[in-house]
This record gives C-alpha cells, sequence and structure tokens, in this order.
C-alpha cells in the first residue's frame, strides 16, 4: 500500500515528524510536489469558492495525489493545546476534501485532540494500525520522530544583517514559498534577517499572552502575538511583516491585538489570495523596507 501525503496547511510546520514516522515504520509513502501554479489551480477548481487559499490549495495538493496512491492522509485537527482550539477548517477538513473532490482513494483520518505526547501518540498509533503496522514497532517510530521535529524552524542566524524582521502569520503561510512569493529568500537577498515565532520557546509565550485580557482562544494567535509580544519587549527586531490569508477570521482579530500592543515597531500587512500579484506583493516590500531604511538612519 502506498499512502499518499499532502504537502499542505500544517505539514509545512510538522513535516519532520510525519516523514520520520513513516519512514521508521518502513511505510511506503509519497509526497504531493511542492505548491506551484498547478496545484493552486486544481484547488481553486475543487475547494468552495469562500475557502481561505491556504484550504484551497491543500485541496489541489490531494487533487495531485490521486491515481498515485491507495489513501490519502488528512488528520482531523481538533486543537493542538489544551484549552486552545485550531480554525474549524481544519476541524471539518477530511469531509470538504472527501465531498469536494471526486475519484480520490480512501482518506485515512484520526482525530487529533492536542499535540502533547500522550495524545499525539494516540494519533498515530491509531494511523499506524491503519497502514498495517505492528504496535511494537510503532513506539520507536514515535520517539525518533519527535526527535526528528526538534530539528524544525529556521536558523535565525543573524549575523551582519542590515535589519531582523519578524515573520509572523500561519506556518503554512510562513512556509510555503509559492503562496509567499518566496518571501523569505527575497528578504534575505537584501540582507534581512527573518525570524519566526519558532525562535522563542512556548514557555515565554505563556508569558507574553498574560497581559491580554482573555487568553487567546486561538492556538495561532497566541503564537502571533506572543511573539510580537516578546519581540518588542526585548527589542528583538526592526519591523514586522505578518502574512495574511484573506478572509481569515483568525488573522483579522490577531493582526488588530499584535498593532495594539506593537507600537514602536512598523508593522506591514501582506493579505494573499489568489490574485495576489507577484508585483504589487514585491512594491509593498520594498516600500517597507525603504521605511525602515529612513527610520533607522
Ligand atoms: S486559520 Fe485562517 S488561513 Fe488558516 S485555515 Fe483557517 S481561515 Fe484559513
Amino acid at each position: 500500500m502506498i499512502l499518499g501525503i499532502p504537502k499542505g496547511l500544517l505539514y509545512y510546520k510538522y513535516h519532520l515528524f510525519i516523514n520520520a514516522f513513516f519512514e521508521a515504520l518502513d511505510v511506503e509513502f509519497i509526497t504531493s510536489k511542492d505548491t506551484d501554479k498547478e496545484i493552486l489551480d486544481l484547488g481553486v477548481k475543487y475547494a468552495v469558492d469562500d475557502a481561505c487559499l491556504p484550504i484551497k490549495v491543500f485541496h489541489g495538493h490531494v487533487a495531485s495525489l490521486r491515481g498515485k496512491c491507495d489513501s490519502i492522509l488528512v488528520p482531523r485537527f481538533m486543537s493542538v493545546s489544551k484549552g486552545e482550539y485550531i480554525c474549524p477548517k481544519f476541524c471539518g477538513l477530511p469531509e470538504m476534501i472527501k465531498y469536494s473532490i471526486p475519484n480520490l482513494p480512501t482518506i485515512l483520518t484520526e482525530q487529533i485532540s492536542s499535540l502533547n505526547e500522550k495524545q499525539l501518540y494516540n494519533f498515530v498509533k491509531k494511523i499506524g494500525k491503519r497502514v498495517g503496522c505492528k504496535n511494537h514497532k510503532m513506539e520507536n517510530a514515535f520517539f525518533t520522530a519527535i526527535e526528528a521535529q526538534k530539528n524544525f524552524g529556521l536558523g535565525n542566524t543573524c549575523k551582519n544583517n542590515k535589519y531582523k524582521i519578524a515573520l509572523l502569520g500561519h506556518p503554512y503561510n510562513v512556509y510555503d514559498s509559492y503562496l509567499n512569493m518566496n518571501i523569505i529568500n527575497k528578504l534575505n537577498k537584501d540582507g534581512i534577517c527573518v525570524i519566526t515565532e519558532e525562535r522563542i520557546d512556548n514557555s515565554i509565550v505563556n508569558e507574553e499572552i498574560k497581559d491580554l485580557f482573555k487568553r487567546p482562544f486561538w492556538n495561532f494567535a497566541r503564537n502571533s502575538y506572543g511573539f510580537a509580544s516578546y519581540a518588542q519587549e526585548n527589542n528583538l527586531v526592526d519591523g514586522i511583516i505578518y502574512l495574511s490569508s484573506f478572509a481569515c477570521g483568525i488573522d483579522s482579530i490577531v493582526i488588530e491585538l499584535i498593532k495594539d500592543k506593537v507600537k514602536d515597531i512598523p508593522i506591514l500587512v501582506l493579505k494573499i489570495d489568489e490574485q495576489t500579484g507577484e508585483a504589487g506583493f514585491d512594491t509593498r516590500i520594498e516600500a517597507f523596507l525603504d521605511m525602515l531604511e529612513r527610520r533607522c538612519s
């Protein structure tokens, strides 16, 4: 049996874990190719019109796997940590996929209620069983995968850089270089160091969100806000770029929370959808960098 893994949504954040787990189990798997125009067009064709861009792109990745594998992995993410939830689109993703894309092989899905080790192990055990793996191999594969995931994150090695910029947003916007038009490379080429939320530990995020009136309900909001707040208080960056999916409800709230908190650092919000043109995108980045230059000189 060949398992298909769509390279979309949280695959960007957890690919080291996912790949290491199935490799350790000797499961034959393929991933979809990197996002490109063909994937995007497939996603736009099959996803409902009002879905955000990352959800459309995920549909494209799934559709591109048809005919290449016997089963496609689409986890049902309910929450990634206790008391915090994830966008409802993740909860209904297996159904969205199943009823939007014709001629799919089996959709392999199990629920993830939290990413703590116990819950995550329960999830992978169920998935492992469904792809025919024996229980005794699972624990070893799981801890190998946990170790692999520790290497995730940008190096954040800022040596002799002109400026430091915090790149915020959902991981699938920050790490999918097609969706974000290769923003990390563009900034690096301009001598800018890019820092992402992985730079700081979860315990720091927990401290930073304490000054909010209410603990954020959404995990993504919590991470972005916590990192932005820490970056301001510790003079970590010269500017913030927030990559936002058009029509994302969570973004509309967290961006306002960040703007309210971070008064001393310039913020550029770049909205992305399938109509976003690279020329306009680049112009906005250039204008932001010019402004930083004037501000810092
Ligand atoms: S959090 Fe926003 S960008 Fe992410 S899937 Fe939900 S609506 Fe889309």
